[in-house]
């Protein structure tokens, strides 16, 4: 998918951080820019946030879209200290972020694990954005194409289509380092994501693909303008109001 036909997609992943008084200023700064951001801004709090920010957002006027940062891969039941797709789709969110680093590799959760969540997530009408990204060794040991296309084989869901699903490229070894990758090497990832996933789709179109590790103010413009990628996935850098508006005004 070429950039010029979507609009960028600019995400912030609070992870476990923030605070009811983390909100007010961020949600100021967005509603009072909505008519000059050009992009889809997705602000993906930790779970406790989701209400708060929900009842802040300028119904159906603010630009500012709510994402979960996990579900449950079963509807409902016996699965202590878990939430579902449902019960995040009922506090207003719109995307949840399934297969983050932090979870496959914090919580050992799998490629398959992540298209069962996904499945059940698409069945509450919430579209995901599934990440995948390949270690440091497997980077130095050139085998990052091969452990990409492993786990985008295994994440996707059946039902995927461009319209319920953003793939988010995050080689791990760029996440919350001094810098992200390299041009050359987000061109040449998300040149090859989109090609795997245009074999992949049975509409023949390719995904969304946003990029994520080490985004900031200074960097996101070079990196929105490379070809095939349409977005960004933020995490250190969503935190405060002045950089993530500062991202997003760059684009
Ligand atoms: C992330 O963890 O998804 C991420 C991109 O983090 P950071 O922007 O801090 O590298």
């Amino acid at each position: 998918m070429s950039n010029e036909l979507i609009k960028p997609i600019i995400a912030g992943n609070w992870k476990m951080n923030g605070l009811e008084s983390s909100i007010d200023e961020l949600v100021k700064l967005i509603d009072l820019s909505s008519e000059i951001i050009e992009c889809d801004v997705i602000i993906i709090p930790p779970y406790t946030l989701l209400d708060r920010f929900n009842s802040l957002l300028r119904k159906d006027k603010s630009i500012l879209k709510l994402g979960a940062q996990d579900c449950h891969y079963m509807r409902s039941g016996s699965y202590t200290g878990s939430i579902s797709a449902e019960m995040v789709k009922d506090l207003g969110v719109q995307y949840v972020v399934l297969g983050h680093s932090e979870r496959r590799i914090q919580y050992h959760e799998t490629s398959e694990l992540v298209a069962k969540k996904a499945t059940i997530a698409h069945c509450s009408n919430l579209k995901t954005i599934i990440c995948v990204g390949e270690s440091l060794a497997d980077r130095n040991s050139g085998r990052h194409e091969e452990a990409i296309q492993h786990q985008l084989t295994d994440s996707l869901p059946k039902g995927f289509t461009n319209l319920n699903t953003i793939i988010a490229y995050e080689p791990i070894w760029a996440i919350g380092a001094n810098n992200s990758a390299s041009v050359v090497e987000i061109s040449q990832m998300h040149r090859f994501i989109s090609s795997l996933l245009l074999k992949y789709s049975k509409e023949n179109h390719t995904l969304p693909i946003i990029y994520g590790g080490s985004v900031t103010q200074y960097n996101a413009k070079d990196i929105i303008n490379i070809e095939f990628v349409n977005g960004l996935l933020v995490g250190g850098a969503s935190l405060k109001a002045d950089s993530f508006f500062g991202i997003i005004n760059s684009i």
